[in-house]
């Protein structure tokens, strides 16, 4: 049997599977798959390998990527079975690799035989951006186009199909035990992916919070997971131990809604953190990864960090000592604003969230290796409400002026608009949501965000003169190559001129814009960088470029330094400018 996989790239509130990540989706289904039959040969596909065989290079984001036209075309011909794996529920910007909708990929495989089964979370709906309400639309196409739509997990599924097709079910679920194998077998994916992979490991399903009083309004995850199931620490370290013998060296913990709860106990709004069950989950990864290059985390809930912080300070402390730095926690605060907070159920209050950002960045706030701090929050913030008034803004813009006005550090702050899912909490008060009517309230404190907040600390974050080590290089646009470092929330770095893709750089920060940074390649050659390159170092201005350019080259780099007025520029270019 012929198996096509075509990854769509799925993108929910606990879990990634955008390139460069690898979400846990085509692995359990191609592990799945291996399980049940020995004689499946299963081949992994890209939603922009489909993009590039069906609609030419203007199809894809990514330059870098050339996928073999004949051969995607011929798997989809020979294919008995295409599995199509999407789903966008947080919709967010993206670098290389934009998510597929059903819309897209059935065009593309319509005219292909095979039995065609639809995974992921994409039969609840896709939203490409905020502030958009879910219909039906979606589900009736992927009705028409797909034989099966799996509403439960697509390994449970896909094993039943080829071991007993007639009892297949589609709303099935599988158990931990059971996922085991299919984790283990499903890792040698990663010999197929066409890009370095961040692989996103799973460590818990459902949410803490959402089992203990009820979901957040507007989430998809208790829709889906109505238990909190935590995966054993012996089943993840296996995998993670598999995936790094076949040569992975970037993962994250991300799949879960609060690595703070790990193996927590349940009490209502707030579990009770079990810093035990985290130590020996890192330091087990650790073990059998010891040169790991990025081991991040993703979600936590504030509340948990604020009402019990002796245990999370534990935690954090375990997620510094195993892990990478570049390490961020994304703290779903939503709204600071206590009423809405109320009416959406939401999960953390401001002043917990405050407490929260307070406690991590006493921990975390130091600089690693990378150039980047250990282990920093980050916020999200979510328009659009039911509730919302003028003054939720104010309030939102207020807290998150207090935390740049005491000096804390936030890795990024995340602006979204709600998007309405069927069935969620927020379906039933679809008529409340503010989107449409406060578009320029959304509009003006997005910018001043932007502005106001989000500009001054990027510039506290990464000043000039920081080096960030480990920038990959991943595409260009107008003259420019964009990168960023692998991890959870990496920042975008602009380099000044086009560098080979795919190959890793360290950069000096030379300047900020609101949410990304202009950095160049370490060392500088400043007898040949470019003039325009050199222009970004600080303090050259262009008159002083243009002595230097003329006196070039420079046999002694003290000649060079001569030139540059301003001593702390001096001293900072020092050790980063080559003269060969
Ligand atoms: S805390 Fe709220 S947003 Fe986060 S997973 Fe739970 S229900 Fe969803």
């Amino acid at each position: 049997m012929i198996v096509a996989i075509i990854d769509g790239y799925t993108d929910e509130p606990a879990g990634l599977g955008v390139p460069p990540y690898l979400g846990i989706y085509p692995r359990y289904a191609y592990g799945a798959l291996k399980k049940a039959g020995k004689d499946v040969s299963i081949f992994y596909l890209t939603i922009d390998d489909l993009r590039f065989t069906f609609e030419g290079e203007h199809g894809i984001k990514t330059k870098n990527k050339t996928p073999n036209v004949f051969e995607t075309r011929k798997i989809l011909e020979k294919a008995d079975l295409i599995v199509y794996i999407g789903g966008l529920h947080t919709p967010g910007k993206y670098l290389s690799a934009v998510p597929s909708q059903v819309e897209e990929v059935s065009k593309f495989i319509k005219p292909f035989k095979g039995i065609k089964i639809l995974g992921g979370p994409a039969f609840m709906g896709s939203a490409h951006e905020g502030g958009t309400k879910i219909g039906s639309k979606e589900l009736a196409l992927a009705n028409q186009i797909f034989d099966h739509i799996v509403y439960g997990d697509l390994e449970a599924f896909l094993y039943d199909f080829i071991t007993n097709p007639a009892d297949a079910d589609p709303f099935r679920f599988r158990t931990y035990k059971e996922l085991r194998d299919y984790a283990i077998l499903g890792a040698e994916i990663v010999k197929q992916f066409p890009d370095y992979p961040v692989v996103e490991i799973e460590s818990q399903r459902g949410c803490p919070k959402a089992a203990g009083i009820g979901g957040c309004s507007f989430c998809t995850e208790p829709l889906r997971y109505r238990k909190v199931e935590d995966r054993p620490v012996e089943d993840i370290v296996k995998e993670v131990e598999i995936l790094y013998t076949l040569g992975v060296r970037h993962f994250r913990v991300g799949r879960q809604s609060c690595i703070f709860s790990y193996m927590a106990k349940p009490d209502g709004r707030v579990p009770i953190p079990n810093p035990d069950a985290l130590e020996k989950l890192f330091m087990g990864i650790r073990n059998v990864a010891p040169h790991v290059k990025t081991l991040h985390v993703d979600n936590a809930n504030p509340a948990v960090i604020a009402n019990y912080p002796k245990e999370s300070i534990r935690i954090a402390k375990a997620l510094i000592r195993y892990g990478t730095p570049g390490n961020v926690v994304a703290f779903g605060l939503e709204s600071a604003d206590p009423k809405v907070a109320r009416l959406n159920n939401l999960n953390a209050t401001a002043e917990e969230t405050y407490e929260a950002v307070k406690i991590l960045n006493e921990i975390g706030a130091k600089r690693g290796y990378n150039g980047m701090p250990w282990l920093l929050p980050g916020i999200n913030i979510l328009f659009g409400l039911p509730g919302e008034t003028r003054k939720t803004y104010e309030l939102t813009y207020e807290f998150l002026k207090r935390i740049l006005d005491d000096g804390l550090l936030l890795r990024r702050i995340n602006i979204r608009q709600v998007v309405v899912f069927p069935n969620t909490p927020l379906w039933h008060m679809r008529e409340k949501v503010k989107t449409e009517k406060h578009k320029t309230l959304t509009k003006h404190y997005k910018y001043k965000i932007r502005h106001e907040i989000d500009f001054p600390m990027l510039k506290r974050l990464v000043p000039v003169g920081t080096v960030l080590r480990y920038v990959r290089a991943e595409i260009y646009d107008n003259g420019l190559t964009y990168g960023r470092q692998m991890g959870s929330y990496p920042l975008i770095v602009g380099i000044p001129k086009e560098v080979e893709l795919n190959r890793f750089y360290d950069v000096m920060i030379v300047g900020h814009g609101f949410r990304s940074i202009t950095g160049i390649p370490l060392p500088i050659d400043i007898n040949r960088e470019h003039s325009k390159v050199l222009s970004y170092i600080p303090g050259i201005g262009r008159k002083r470029l243009i002595k230097i350019l003329a006196r070039r080259p420079f046999r002694d780099k003290e000649v060079f330094l001569n030139m540059i007025e301003d001593k702390k520029s001096r001293e900072m270019l020092r050790d980063k400018i080559i003269t060969p």
